[in-house]
């Protein structure tokens, strides 16, 4: 029975594009996901927690998703730098006006994950945007690539949720100027 749920869920998740940049065959119902495991029972945690299941699920509003649900009426240009559509791997990776939120809180993931694999690696791994938003968004997604190391991806989590909590508002605070 729990077999069929989880097929149900992965085949569910496949075809949702919301749902893309979660690790699927990581998925098992009844089992909560690390980004909950992960948090500490205090109101910002909850709040971090918060903020990145948004971003796992793609219910986090983007420019490029006002252009979406608009009917494409609204630009999807990003209203910090005017530099291209405002989706996430622009946010999590190229936006212009983020560069040193994004410098101070992303060292440490990748300090943290190349102490237990080769810079080689890294390199061959997280070889464009694209993997590193995943990375960002979803770590699990990786879990085959640290399984012979001592990484904990308990740890990588909570840094990732970091990253995305300072990312996010540190866009906010400009939105808002
Ligand atoms: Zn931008």
């Amino acid at each position: 029975m729990s077999n069929y749920w989880n097929n149900a869920l992965q085949i569910d998740t496949v075809q949702k594009t919301s749902l893309r940049y979660l690790a699927v065959n990581y998925i098992k119902t009844g089992k909560p996901h690390i980004s909950y495991t992960t948090l500490q029972p205090t109101i910002v945690d909850v709040w971090k927690g918060i903020i990145k299941s948004r971003m796992m699920t793609r219910t986090y509003t983007l420019q490029a998703d006002r252009h979406k649900l608009s009917r494409y009426e609204i630009a999807p240009t990003c209203q910090l730098c005017n530099q291209g559509p405002e989706d996430l791997p622009h946010m999590l990776t190229t936006c212009s006006a983020l560069s040193e939120t994004r410098k101070e809180t992303f060292a440490p993931i990748k300090i943290y994950i190349t102490k237990f694999i080769r810079e080689r690696k890294w390199k061959e791994t997280f070889i464009d945007r694209h993997k590193i938003t995943v990375l960002i968004i979803d770590c699990t997604n990786f879990t085959h690539i640290f399984s012979e190391s001592k990484l904990k991806i308990e740890e990588l989590e909570t840094l990732t949720r970091n990253m995305f909590y300072k990312m996010h508002d540190s866009r906010l605070k400009l939105i808002s100027v």
